[in-house]
């Protein structure tokens, strides 16, 4: 049976947490001489305080732990979605890089062509660094998604890809269950060896980028990640069966999802009044339909003129070129759009608003 351990941060310090996660799972002897790679989410240039990328003092702790183990390389890298920044730059801005301690590295400049097992794509480039790595230590965050439901352990994965490729591999698939599945087959890539989720600020509502911060306190690690996924979205108050990602690494045989089979060591409560993704019937019903063909199934972004700095950061990641500026601001094109909601992601300004399926109805009858 997987195991799956809950630790609080309000009554224990995270370097002590670190170390207690490090013993469980045996880390020391399997890092000891080897050369590792710390992934954590860096979706883009956000402060640690919006609760959108990995918490520095996560890191920090990991980086100092893995030193003690006398690891002989230490890695800290993500491929962040937003080609035109600096990845030093957003690092910086993360918290993540002074908190790797000289490990940081813009992963993005060396790169491997891998074949994929995939009925959507044969090979895909990824970081050479994650092929080489001897050990990787998954770092993911608490959080919503508006597509996925979750941003867990196995989505965090796909950011082993670098810069626009990841808008890119949107066009591939035709619903969510088919994007599910694309996800799941990255993460078989390289499955990592540990995963310590950053459940100290989550985030709940229309995620990953854009939803509501929330306090959680807590530190969530496993050597499973399914499992780990399967805990985190109990706690959000969802059943882990419902959601695509964990349907599908389930079907694949990837790890446990039903929490009676999984090992707890800690408190699993369902959060009080946790808001999740818009999952209601109509929302299901659109998930699995064809939007490249059933146009009406997909829900078109509005942007937000008072909240919008015209920074054009959707424009250049919309993989679909759907976005443009119109009468000064961008707009999608309903036509073109295909609700990847990757421009929603990447707006650092949370000038990017999500409508719900019926509101959409709605603009569409007014003719947005
Ligand atoms: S919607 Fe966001 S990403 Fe797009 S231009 Fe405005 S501020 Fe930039
Ligand atoms: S407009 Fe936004 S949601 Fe639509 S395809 Fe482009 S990035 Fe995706």
């Amino acid at each position: 049976m997987s195991k799956v351990i809950i630790s609080d941060v309000q009554n224990n310090e995270i370097p002590e947490i670190i170390k207690n996660v490090f013993e469980i799972f045996g880390v020391e002897d399997k890092v000891k001489d080897k050369k590792v790679l710390v992934k954590p989410n860096i979706l883009g240039p956000f402060p640690p305080e919006r609760g959108v990328t990995t918490d520095p003092r996560v890191i920090s702790a990991i980086v100092q732990e893995l030193k003690k183990c006398r690891s002989k390389e230490i890695v800290v890298g993500d491929n962040s979605g937003s080609i035109h920044f600096d990845p030093f730059k957003i690092a910086k801005i993360t918290g993540i890089l002074d908190a790797s301690e000289g490990c940081y590295r813009n992963i993005a400049g060396e790169v491997l062509e891998v074949k994929v097992e995939s009925k959507f794509i044969d090979e895909l480039f990824i970081s050479k660094i994650v092929k080489e790595a001897d050990y990787v230590i998954n770092v993911p965050k608490f959080k919503t998604h508006s597509l996925t439901t979750i941003t867990g352990a196995i989505k965090n994965m796909f950011g082993i890809i670098p810069g626009g490729k990841k808008a890119q591999l949107h066009t591939l698939n035709r619903s969510i269950d088919e994007f599910a599945e694309l996800l799941v087959d990255i993460y078989q890539i390289r499955v990592p060896d540990l995963n310590i989720m950053d459940a100290i600020i989550g985030m709940e509502g229309a995620g990953p980028t854009n939803g509501k911060i929330r306090i959680i306190n807590k530190i969530i690690s496993s050597d499973n990640s399914i499992s780990l996924d399967s805990v985190m979205a109990a706690m959000m108050g969802l059943k882990p069966d419902i959601i695509e990602l964990l349907q599908i690494a389930k079907e694949r045989n990837l790890g446990e999802i039903d929490i009676s089979h999984i090992i707890v060591d800690g408190e699993l409560k369902v959060i009080s009044g946790f808001k999740t993704p818009n999952n209601g019937i109509l929302q299901r019903i659109r998930k699995k339909a064809v939007p490249h063909i059933f146009n009406f199934a997909s829900i078109k972004p509005i942007v937000n003129h008072n909240k919008c700095k015209i920074c054009k950061k959707c424009i250049e990641v919309c993989p679909v070129l759907a976005m443009s500026l119109t009468n000064k601001f961008p707009e999608a094109d309903r036509k073109k759009c295909i609700s990847c909601f990757c421009c929603d992601e990447h707006c650092p300004y949370g000038a990017i608003i999500l409508p719900s399926w019926q509101q959409d109805i709605f603009n569409r009858l007014k003719g947005k």
